[in-house]
């Protein structure tokens, strides 16, 4: 075997991290759509970490193969090369169904291929959990909510959407995901759970998604000019990627079958980030404004009361502790890309 390893990547070699051994009555068949993702691949790390049989489907689109290349020839996981469009034949026990572009510039990218990813490829996932019986975890988002006049948002807020603005193909899409979920769920006795994600950053964020998070740090990493779209006293709220998991797992656990907002409520301004983030990388960077962005929603911050209430769950990453990871991580894949150049 070492002899066939000559000449391989030096990290192929590197051991597995350590992984639970579960009997079989304990140990779950799992689908991770979108599992090669920035969120997906944190979740399938860990599942795959406690122990269960994973199964990661993706189009890598937006997904990358390395941000699961530690588990690849791992006995407990599987990776599959397919769009979720077309249906998919595998028996599992739970479904986390997280595959869809997600920050605005990549969903605006081919509108009609979000649409046909959030309906079409719901569809498949229900009727796959339908056929099998399996549990499903729909990744909806905060983006249902729209540009909202409810403030902080609660899960019984029906949202404020605009049916064909730039963000509709996103916003309607995962309302239509949440509309089929409950649709599946009253008519066919499927057993869904709705996760309602807020604002995440950490490694493995893409590095040019043109969200806020990754924009601010590679521009005060590379001393560029830190864009803020308008006047910048637009407000987001920011968890840590490990908090989301935690949320997912919980969720998925539990037996709340209505929406439960997943995201951290300490808020801040555009402006404020500019400056955090500023604060935190150093460097030269000026802020500056650029033109607003076409729908943008001005107010967002998660109501967690039912995360807390029934999945015992709440954030533990601060802000700036979660921000000093998530600039390592792009510290590290500027460094990474100049070796390679
Ligand atoms: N934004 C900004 N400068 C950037 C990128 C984003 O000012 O370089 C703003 C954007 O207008 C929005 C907020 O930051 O008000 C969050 O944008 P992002 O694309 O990260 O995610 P969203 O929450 O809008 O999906």
């Amino acid at each position: 075997l070492e002899s066939k390893m000559q000449g391989f990547d030096e990290r192929i070699r590197k051991p597995y991290p350590n992984v639970k051994y579960l009997n079989y009555r304990s140990k779950k068949r799992i689908l991770v759509t979108g599992g090669a993702g920035f969120v997906g691949s944190h979740l399938v790390d860990r599942l795959m970490k406690d122990g269960h049989d994973i199964t990661v489907v993706d189009n890598f689109f937006t997904g990358v193969k390395a941000n699961v290349e530690q588990w690849i020839g791992h006995a407990n996981f599987e990776l599959i090369h397919q769009d979720i469009v077309n249906p998919l034949f595998v028996e599992v026990d739970e479904i986390y169904h997280l595959a869809s572009p997600a920050s605005p510039p990549h969903y605006m990218f081919n509108p009609v291929k979000t649409i046909k990813t959030n309906t079409i490829g719901t569809i498949n996932m229900l009727g796959l959990a339908k056929r099998v019986g399996a549990k499903v975890l729909i990744a909806s988002t905060s983006e249902v909510y729209g540009d909202p006049e409810v403030h902080p948002q609660p899960e019984t807020y029906w949202g404020h959407v605009n049916p064909i603005g730039p963000r509709a193909c996103y916003d309607e899409g995962k309302r239509v995901s949440e509309t089929l979920s409950y649709a599946y769920a009253k008519h066919e006795k499927v057993s869904v759970r709705v996760a309602r994600i807020f604002n995440t950053h950490g490694p493995r964020m893409h590095m040019n998604d043109g969200r806020v998070v990754s924009n601010f740090i590679l521009q005060a990493l590379r001393n560029e000019p830190i864009t803020v779209y308008g006047r910048g006293n637009q407000t987001r709220s920011f968890q840590y990627v490990s908090d989301l998991v935690n949320g997912l797992i919980a969720l998925m656990d539990s037996n709340y079958t209505q929406p439960v907002n997943l995201g951290n409520p300490t808020e801040h301004t555009i402006n404020e980030f500019a400056v955090i983030i500023k604060g935190l990388v150093g460097g030269k960077s000026k802020v500056i404004t650029t033109p607003a962005v076409e729908d943008d929603p001005q107010r967002r911050k998660p109501d967690i009361t039912r995360a807390m209430t029934y999945l015992n769950w709440k954030p533990k990453v601060g802000l700036k502790e979660g921000l000093k990871m998530t600039i390592d991580y792009f510290k590290q894949e500027i460094k990474k890309s100049q070796k390679n150049v």
